[in-house]
């Protein structure tokens, strides 16, 4: 009898395994479907020994300092500030739209924020409610800017223009006015020194803590028996898709192996005008390693495959409201997770999701003695 069963080795079930192992000193078993644990921020050392993520770039940003704590317990660090560049009209230029965009795209020398400011001021389009990915942008850059940098990348990515998406999608990219051409500006952009997969192995190393692989939550429910149960997996999958599904967004990952030392200029470089994949990222960017070949992601989105990112519009959080509120009424079930919980979180937020579902169980959950 296991005290607790968790579903899915991604970072939500990893940490409320590894918080319930060394604080509570319970017994876990943590299962993956998959064939490895860390879930989309698995990476390994392909057959050419370049370091690189199955599933597409993982840069950790975040301005939690409580969160980095946590993580740093499992891993040392290397500094990395991710930069993208867009092709755009025969030009690579920086994405986000900063000042060094403006000018190289329409031949100026704005020289400070202000002019740039006012340069985007005479093109933006003003919108009296701001809902959509589409107003999120037109209103601060105008319609060209947004159908060279948005328009293009937003319905190859999503399948749906950007006026059919929450306003929250597109607002993940800022606009600047200065030269800054990182692509975040969290006080926190670092990557785990070893990468991702070691990061886990140390969290999941915990003499509490079983590990089983290959192994779906459906298969294994009836036989291995458990006290508690965390599932970080698609919500409607849980239940049947009782209400029908949760759309959620797939992409086609193509890995390709190069024998030079560097493909291209940044880690990653974005295509929202041309060509049928979104980006291509340049893993040694991120980790850094030196090696003579080279790995490199293109992704293609799909409707069909793994599902990865869900997709913020209104009727799809109507659907999931029906799903939490179902979640709500099971007992001795929690639900934590990007995929569990219907939400477009980055790695930190997963992070900062799972610890606070774990002081709730501090709480809540009293510490029952085992058999
Ligand atoms: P997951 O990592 O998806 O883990 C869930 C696990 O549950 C999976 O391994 C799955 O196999 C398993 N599972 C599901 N159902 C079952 C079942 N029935 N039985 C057994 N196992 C099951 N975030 C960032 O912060 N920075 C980035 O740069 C970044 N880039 C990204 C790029 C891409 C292409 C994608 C798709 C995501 C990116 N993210 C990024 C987001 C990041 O991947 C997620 O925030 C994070 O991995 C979510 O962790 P999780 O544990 O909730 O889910
Ligand atoms: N986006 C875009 N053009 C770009 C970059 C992003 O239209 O060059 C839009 C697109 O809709 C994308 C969203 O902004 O899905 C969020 O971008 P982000 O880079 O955060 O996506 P993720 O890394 O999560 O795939």
């Amino acid at each position: 009898m296991y005290d607790w069963l968790i579903v899915g080795a991604g970072f939500a079930g990893s940490v409320l395994a590894e918080r319930i192992a060394s604080q509570r000193d319970q017994s876990v078993l943590i299962i993956d479907r998959r064939p490895h644990i860390a879930g989309n921020a698995y990476d390994r050392h392909d057959d050419a020994g370049v370091l690189m993520h199955q599933y597409g770039p993982h840069i950790f940003h975040t301005n939690s300092d409580a969160i980095v704590d946590y993580l740093s317990q499992f891993t040392e660090w290397r500094p990395y500030e991710h930069r993208v560049l867009g092709r755009i009209d025969d030009k690579l230029v920086p994405i986000p739209i900063n000042r060094t965009t403006i000018n190289a795209l329409y031949g100026l020398d704005l020289r400070t924020d202000e002019e740039a400011e006012a340069f985007l001021a005479s093109r933006a389009e003003p919108v009296e409610e701001i809902r959509t990915s589409e107003d999120v942008v037109v209103s601060k850059v105008g319609r060209e800017l947004y159908e060279k940098f948005f328009r293009g990348y937003t319905r190859k990515q999503w399948g749906l223009d950007p006026s059919e998406l929450d306003k929250s999608v597109t607002a993940r990219v800022p606009t600047r006015t200065n030269e800054d051409d990182r692509y975040f500006t969290d006080t926190h952009q670092i990557m785990p020194k070893h990468g991702y997969t070691r990061m886990f192995e140390k969290m999941l190393s915990h003499p509490n803590i079983k590990i089983m692989l290959n192994a779906d939550y459906r298969e294994i429910r009836d036989i291995v028996p458990h006290r508690r149960l965390i599932y970080t997996g698609p919500i409607d999958e849980f239940f049947d898709f009782r209400y029908g599904k949760l759309p959620y967004r797939s992409l086609r990952f193509e890995h390709r192996t190069l024998e030079q030392e560097q493909f291209q200029e940044t880690g990653t470089v974005n295509y929202p005008m041309s060509e049928e994949y979104t980006r291509i990222s340049e893993y040694k960017h991120l980790t850094g390693q030196k090696h003579h070949a080279t790995t490199i992601t293109y992704e293609y989105p799909s409707a069909k495959g793994d599902p990865y990112y869900p997709i913020p519009r209104p009727e799809n959080q109507a659907l999931y409201k029906k799903y939490q509120a179902l979640a709500a009424e099971t007992d001795n079930v929690h639900f934590v997770g990007r995929l569990a919980t219907y939400r477009y979180y980055n790695m930190d937020q997963v992070v900062g999701q799972a610890l606070a579902e774990f002081r709730r169980i501090q709480e809540a959950v009293p510490l029952w003695t085992a058999p």
